[in-house]
């Protein structure tokens, strides 16, 4: 860990406890700062805050008490999922104090480089790539942020001989003031979180923190395809490395119908890769690119894009079952992400679906019907999914209460060869409380298949 000195006797308020706050706590009183914790739940039912005080730390919890500010705080750790119209920041901003996430402090903190991964859809993903393929060749990888560890735990812990391969949302991105991956990764950018951001700008805004802070020894790693995300490249100080799955380019990373291109070159064939999906090409392509540029060898690369078979929940396959191919996608919460999921087969789908009901139009997947043969239904949108899937000239629809009934009907309904996919396009809360648990029950029911 490097022993940053800045933050030494200054006044620190971390509002929002969760694993990330406690972490950022822990790690700005190690660095001597005087902190104060400030969480809605009450001491009594709050072991993180009991523990943060038995370390010297100062607790307010229980409410949010609205002379908070007037203790002269110097900067402001806020959890990522606080949005800035929240009173508390808003009035901080007003006073003109820093607003950071823990993100900042791991990257202050750290003595191994970073490589950042954001893009509305496909950071886990090609987080998750990335740190395998690492793995495979042995370049010491560490993972933080969303999935693994909290970021500023890692980073005490890392060595210059490791990398911090870490997943970056909008809203952590808002909350960096000097961070710099050595390696940035743009996926891709679409409509979302517009409720936290207001506007598509200041999403897209937030985005690019990824590659603010580059300089002309770190890479960008972008979506040539999208025009949005080409026009923000242009800004980039790094070194530019698009990709594209629209044919072979000289530079950055390419793929065409049947090979992988590196700097026009080359470098693996798609029959070589065991996950399906145009959209994970494109995560692919960051995966193998970031990995190239951090040393990786080839070999390690294609071992593990032998055997990936996806991240649990994400167009994860579960098993054959009587020649049929069963997948969960639960993570599927909006109707982009199952239409990846059903343009990533080409074979006949019995799609499983339905979920929360927002109001929102299935129209959007309207196209990507044509590979749906059946549709089992469920939930609070199970009613209007079979009303789409009949207006799409799919006869064969079943409503069925819950994910787990669900399988047997589309056991019924399929045949040898077919896909069996759960990729609800609604969100798990009418019925449960994570796609998690959603997905969980799904490969249970699936594996009890006789
Ligand atoms: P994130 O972490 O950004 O939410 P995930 O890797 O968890 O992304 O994938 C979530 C869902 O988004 C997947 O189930 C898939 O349907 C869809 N998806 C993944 N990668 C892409 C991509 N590159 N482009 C479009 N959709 C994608």
């Amino acid at each position: 860990m490097i022993e940053y000195a800045g933050l030494e006797f200054k006044k620190v308020l971390v509002l929002g406890l969760a694993k990330s706050g406690v972490a950022a706590a822990e790690l700005l009183h190690k660095l001597g700062a005087f902190v104060t914790v400030n969480d809605a739940k009450p001491f009594d039912a709050n072991p993180e805050a009991q523990g943060l005080l038995a370390k010297g730390i100062t607790v307010i919890c229980g409410r949010h008490p609205e002379d908070l500010l007037d203790e002269g705080f110097e900067l402001i750790v806020k959890n990522p999922g606080i949005p800035y119209s929240n009173p508390i920041i808003a009035d901080a901003i007003a006073r003109g104090l820093q607003v950071i996430t823990e993100m900042e402090l791991a990257y202050l903190v750290s003595e191994a480089p970073f490589i950042g991964i954001t893009g509305s859809n496909g950071k886990t993903t090609t987080t998750t790539l990335i740190f395998e393929m690492l793995n495979a060749g042995e370049r010491k990888p560490l993972i933080a942020g969303n999935i693994g560890t909290v970021a500023c735990g890692v980073a005490a812990e890392a060595t210059a001989d490791n990398v911090i391969v870490t997943e970056l949302s909008s809203f952590q991105l808002m909350g960096t003031l000097t961070f710099k991956p050595r390696i940035a990764i743009l996926t891709n950018l679409y409509d979302a979180h517009l409720d936290y951001h207001g506007t598509f700008e200041n999403y897209v805004e937030a985005k690019f923190g990824v590659t603010r802070n580059q300089t002309a020894e770190d890479y960008f790693i972008y979506n040539v395809d999208q025009e949005i995300v080409r026009n923000y490249a242009a800004k980039s100080n790094a070194q530019l490395v698009p990709f594209t799955t629209k044919g072979q380019t000289a530079e950055g990373i390419s793929a065409d119908a049947t090979t992988i291109y590196w700097q026009g070159d080359a470098i693996l064939q798609r029959s070589e890769i065991a996950l399906p999906g145009q959209h994970n090409l494109e995560n692919i392509l960051c995966a193998v690119a970031a990995s190239l540029l951090h040393g990786c060898s080839i070999e390690a690369i294609k071992q593990v894009l032998a055997h990936f078979g996806g991240v649990r929940h994400r167009t994860q396959f579960v098993r054959e079952w009587k020649g049929r191919k069963i997948y969960n996608d639960s993570k599927a919460t909006n109707c982009l992400a199952t239409k990846s999921a059903l343009a990533a087969f080409n074979h006949p789908i019995v799609l499983l679906a339905g979920g929360l009901d927002r109001g929102h139009s299935f129209e959007e997947l309207r196209e990507e019907m044509s590979n749906v043969k059946a549709v089992v239904a469920f939930g609070e949108t199970g009613l209007r999914f079979i009303e789409f899937a009949k207006s799409c000239g799919i006869t064969d629809t079943i409503r069925a209460i819950d994910v787990e009934d669900a399988v047997g009907y589309a056991a019924k309904l399929s045949a040898e060869g077919d896909i069996i996919l759960l990729s609800p396009a609604c969100a798990s809360w009418d019925q449960h409380g994570s796609f998690e648990i959603r997905g969980d029950l799904f490969i249970e029911r699936v594996m009890k298949l006789s």
